[in-house]
């Protein structure tokens, strides 16, 4: 880091203050979670510095030995950690992933199904402003009135639409996802079925989710959300469907140029981590952190989508509060508490407004919280809730006092 001051302090000070913000405050944003320091050391390493367009064994450029050794860990690790026959580890993001399994599997113009944003899907899964929308006839799907999966209308608009593809996950879904079930529509309407566990793939590594790895042709996913990874994205497949599809050629030189080398050895070193018992120990405690966050609040009169959670995440619905989304990501962030506003299924306001939050337990697990702090957290943003001004203070003594009791790196 002293380099960084010396040959540029301005961005110094930048790291510096993120660094301070992220001791401070309580960390509940869904996606987000505190890496280990040999995660963050293998980013900074000179590894950066090498081009390996191609795989390991077959690549465009010499000097490959040792990123091969590199990249060859972090794909036998992943294969361990799921159970699958079939990894790439060299898209740069979940979006890439993504994007490089649409290019294997669909043409442009094909049906493809996925659950709808509003109703907790990601963007990649078909919103008109995503490359994934633009270029497929993309067929919704999404949850019923008491915001779970509706698994008999999904069968009855895949029995219609016919999809090519049918994608499963959700960045906003709180619920145990039934992969058999998208199986059986899958199968009953001829699709592929590809899964995008980016949110669980830390409880699915865990065992605290069932995986999607029995049921799905092709699962993708980001590294560093549950998982705790460094930023990116990875393919999962069984072998069939890898020698079906050619999602190695899809990745490179499909959609991307050079793999980034130093993040590959990063994702590495977060599934020697995810491989070790304790990993299972903390994704258990992600889990029953959440439990006790849900409890936390809906005791306090806070309404849940869905009434609570099966996983790390809960959506809060704000409507009975009378505040927006937008309005509550501002009080609790004012209070040294980060979140982000979400909508919620049939969402009277806009995506920009929105009348829900979206919470999440990994990051304030990774710093060591437990159940009764989620209920300490539970008080304090039910506080600022209810009323920011009378209650900002005491609400940030209690962030206060959590941050202080754990603290970050
Ligand atoms: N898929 C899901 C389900 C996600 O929630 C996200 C990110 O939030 C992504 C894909 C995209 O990942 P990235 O931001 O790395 O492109």
């Amino acid at each position: 880091f002293e380099e960084i001051v010396s040959v540029d302090p301005e961005v110094a000070e930048g790291i510096t203050k993120e660094i301070g913000r992220q001791n401070d405050h309580i960390e509940l944003i869904a996606s987000e979670n505190f890496v280990s320091k040999a995660v963050m050391a293998a980013m900074g390493s000179p590894l950066t510095n090498k081009y390996a367009e191609g795989y390991p064994g077959k690549r465009y450029y010499g000097g490959c030995e040792y990123v091969d050794v590199v990249e060859n860990l972090a794909i036998e690790r992943a294969k361990k950690i799921f159970g699958c026959d079939y990894v790439n580890v060299q898209p740069h993001s979940g979006a890439q992933a993504n994007m490089a399994v649409f290019f294997a599997m669909v043409k442009p113009g094909d049906t493809v199904m996925g659950m709808n944003l509003a109703h907790g899907g990601h963007l990649t899964h078909g919103s008109p402003v995503n490359m994934s929308g633009s270029y497929f006839n993309i067929v919704p799907y999404g949850v019923d009135d008491n915001g779970f999966i509706d698994y008999d209308e999904l069968r009855r608009i895949a029995i219609e639409s016919k999809p090519k593809l049918i994608v499963a996950g959700a960045s906003a879904y709180a619920r145990t996802i039934d992969f058999k079930k998208f199986r059986e529509v899958a199968d009953e309407v001829g699709a592929y079925l590809m899964v995008d566990m980016a949110h669980i793939a830390g409880l699915v590594a865990a065992g605290v989710h069932p995986s999607p790895m029995p049921y799905a042709d092709v699962v993708t996913t980001t590294t560093h959300k549950t998982l705790r990874g460094p930023r990116g994205g990875m393919i999962l497949a069984n072998q069939e469907a890898a020698d079906k599809f050619n999602f190695n050629k899809a990745v490179f030189p499909g959609i991307q140029g050079g793999p980034l080398m130093h993040v590959i050895a990063a994702k590495a070193v977060s599934f020697k981590e995810a491989l070790d018992d304790s990993f299972k120990t903390y994704q258990e405690n992600v889990v029953k952190n959440a439990q006790a966050l849900a409890e936390g609040l809906m005791s306090r009169g806070i309404k849940l989508v869905s009434g609570g959670t099966d996983n790390h995440l809960m959506l809060v619905d704000l409507t009975s509060v009378g505040i927006t989304g937008k309005e509550a990501e501002k009080i609790l962030d004012a209070a040294n508490i980060t979140c982000n506003k979400n909508t919620i299924p049939n969402d009277p306001a806009s995506p920009f407004v929105t009348s829900g939050i979206r919470l999440g337990t990994p990051a304030v697990t990774t710093r060591g919280m437990n159940e009764a702090d989620m209920d300490v957290i539970a008080e304090a943003i039910s506080l600022l809730l209810k009323d920011v001004e009378a209650n900002r203070e005491t609400a940030m003594a209690l962030v206060k006092g959590l941050t202080d009791k754990y603290p970050l790196y």
